[in-house]
């Protein structure tokens, strides 16, 4: 039991930017139309997720906490089925709160009077009080790893964990438009987007103006495509004069999850030839339609690496679809 426990946390947190994405998966799972999430010393001091969510009630909170089988769809085999919910085997917040000082508020959407806090730490309930509270869920991650001091030590610097903070949560404001993201580290508002834009607005919040203005349309399905298990392809590029030295800016995504897949990579890359120099990257959000048979998830779970069944065709049909969106460029 306890082995499991251990092994489940490694799994599942491995550094800050593993507990905010479980934490932002919830919030969107709890159907918020906000999500502010703040950090302190890049996640290692604080992590606090707010949403407006459906909120939790007393006895919510209390099995939120225990170790249970989710009643959403599991994680994994999700991306195959289509089903939305993020979940990730109903461990998360267990799990989290095993290596952490867990403090939750939340107040339901039922029209409740008062919320209730609960304080997590050391994988035990250490208090349940009422509390006032808005609608929706406050989660507070303190002291990650404070327990388990072989893994802390294993902790990057402020500014690495914060730069894997800032890509998980970008990842997720791209993906939502329609959600109000924000993102604040030791009291800076890195972004915050509005919820009321379509991806382009996203995209100017996220990497502003100079990135948004290099924005090049993609759009290709049916036809537009050469043959391949890809249904369709949407999203943005950038002009390959809009460039990086990381591919962190390669926001991909497989049926609305974030994603990362040698095919898709290449394909992007391919389209781009020569435009761009030796290790530059553009500034890319792009969605692939695929059906979840042609998908392989085990690659690599925790950190989204997803294979097809036919690469080859998946990379000729990213590149045809970037390199005609950049051709009606004049690129
Ligand atoms: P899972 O998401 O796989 O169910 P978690 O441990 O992440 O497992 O969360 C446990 C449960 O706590 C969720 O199923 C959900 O019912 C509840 N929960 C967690 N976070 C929130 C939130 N932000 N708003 C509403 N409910 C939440
Ligand atoms: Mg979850």
């Amino acid at each position: 039991e306890d082995t499991v426990a251990r092994i489940a946390a490694g799994e599942v947190v491995e550094r800050p930017a593993s507990a905010v994405k479980e934490l932002v998966e919830n919030s969107l799972d709890a159907d918020a139309s906000r999500v502010d999430v703040t950090v302190e010393e890049g996640g290692t001091e604080l992590i606090r997720v707010a949403d407006d969510g459906s909120g939790m009630t007393e006895a919510d909170l209390r099995a939120a906490v225990r170790q249970h089988t989710t009643s959403k769809i599991e994680d994994l085999t999700d991306l195959e089925s289509g089903v939305s919910t993020l979940g990730f085997r109903g461990e998360a917040l267990h799990t989290i709160g095993s290596v952490s000082r867990l403090t939750l508020r939340s107040r339901p959407r039922d029209g409740s009077e008062a919320g209730t806090e609960l304080v997590y730490e050391g994988g035990d309930v250490a208090s349940v009080e009422p509390a006032g509270c808005p609608e929706g869920t406050v989660v507070e991650v303190a002291d990650l790893f404070y327990n388990t001091p072989a893994r802390r030590k294993f902790l990057k610097t402020t500014a690495t964990e914060f730069a894997h903070v800032n890509r998980v949560v970008t990842r997720y404001a791209l993906a939502n438009p329609d959600v109000a993201v924000s993102l604040t580290h030791d009291g800076r508002e890195v972004f915050a987007t509005t919820g009321q834009g379509d991806l382009q607005a996203a995209v100017l919040s996220v990497y502003g103006r100079e990135v948004a203005s290099a924005m090049i349309p993609v759009g290709a399905d049916g036809d537009d495509l050469p043959p391949g298990p890809v249904d369709a392809i949407s999203g943005l590029v950038s002009h390959p004069e809009t460039n990086r030295s990381s591919r962190e800016y390669l926001a991909t995504y497989v049926n609305d999850r974030a994603v990362t897949a040698d095919a898709i990579r290449e394909g992007i890359m391919g389209a781009y030839g020569t435009q761009l120099g030796s290790d530059r990257y553009p500034f890319v959000t792009l969605f692939l339609e695929v059906p979840g048979d042609a998908v392989d998830v085990n690659v690599h779970p925790r950190k989204r690496e997803v294979r097809f069944d036919d690469d080859d065709a998946v990379r000729r049909q990213v590149d045809a679809a970037v390199e005609s969106a950049l051709l009606e460029h004049g690129l």
